[in-house]
């Protein structure tokens, strides 16, 4: 996650237009992989009721062919474009070093201190624009294209646990140190490398059969049970600060401790947090379907927050 620091001035959240998706398709290296939103926006995708599915496709654009995933790293890669730097704090949430918690009112903002401005206000906001979709509002003050993206790709990030880490190493992006024989962060151990070596080492670099193996834990397998309570929601702002409080407490728990700055990072760590990362990663899919399914769908299942 590279943490762009220049604010060139608030853009209101509906101020949004479409803008070109067709020439954005140059990855950038930063934020949770590319790897990890494909497979959260999979997952979603494939969790989706008729009319919901339906309405997703309706919102992206032809070329991607009814595929979410394929614009899901979407928001990664015009974060520093000038007309939407204003998203760059969106990402993730900086809490106070070592408090290991979350508290919206004193962590949500951007380094300026402008409020909502985080992953977990972020994702609010654009459920809220979404919301409208089947009001058939011609009020385009929304884009709605592009809250779905943005809401697709947050909902990866918050459940990214480093994305919302301490505030003086960014999130562990200033922890340096090596992955096996490679130079890297403690951030991007979580973004990619963990991710990665799991492809590269276990299913042929097949993001497929990660998939596969993913899916196949939550519909009949080790989180079968748990599925329920992962998509269980009666209040949306609640349930959004919940994914938050879950990331820094894995962080803690799991990212940041025993970790030394310069260390080598290898098999153990490897091996005790790739669980970890697959378990946010269909959490993020399972919930970000949730979210969809009740916004887009005709569910009558409604959030007890008014949008
Ligand atoms: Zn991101």
């Amino acid at each position: 996650m590279d943490r762009c620091s220049g604010f060139a001035g608030l853009v209101p959240f509906g101020a949004l237009w479409l803008l070109g998706f067709a020439s954005i398709m140059v990855p950038r290296a930063q934020g949770w992989s590319k790897e990890g939103h494909i497979m959260t926006c999979r997952i979603a995708q494939a969790l989706l009721e008729p009319e919901a599915g339906e309405a997703v496709e309706n919102l992206l654009p032809h070329y991607v062919k009814g595929d979410l995933s394929a614009l899901c790293v979407w928001p990664d890669q015009i974060r520093h474009w000038y007309r939407y730097r204003w998203t760059s704090s969106l990402h993730f949430i900086d809490t106070p070093d070592n408090a290991c918690s979350f508290d919206y009112s004193r962590d949500c903002h951007d380094p300026h201190g402008l409020e909502d401005m985080c992953v977990a206000g972020a994702i609010q906001n654009f459920t809220s624009q979404l919301s409208h979709y089947r009001e058939g509002t011609s009020d385009r003050r929304y884009n709605m294209t592009e809250a779905l993206l943005f809401l697709s790709h947050f909902m990866g990030d918050i459940h990214q646990p480093m994305h919302v880490g301490f505030t003086t190493d960014e999130g562990g992006n200033t922890v340096n140190l090596r992955w096996f024989r490679h130079k890297s962060n403690l951030h991007h151990v979580w973004d990619r490398e963990i991710l990665l070596t799991a492809l590269a080492d276990y299913y042929n670099k097949d993001l497929d059969l990660l998939l596969q193996d993913i899916e196949g834990n939550f519909t009949d397998g080790i989180w079968s049970d748990d599925v329920s309570s992962w998509r269980h929601c009666d209040d949306l702002a609640s349930c959004i600060n919940k994914y938050a409080v879950e990331s820094i407490d894995i962080a803690c728990k799991w990212g940041y401790k025993g970790v030394d700055p310069g260390e080598t990072l290898a098999d153990d760590y490897f091996n005790s947090r790739m669980p970890i990362l697959m378990k946010r990663i269909a959490q993020g899919g399972v919930r970000l379907a949730m979210i969809l399914n009740r916004v887009l769908g005709d569910s009558e299942e409604g959030f007890a927050t008014p949008t």
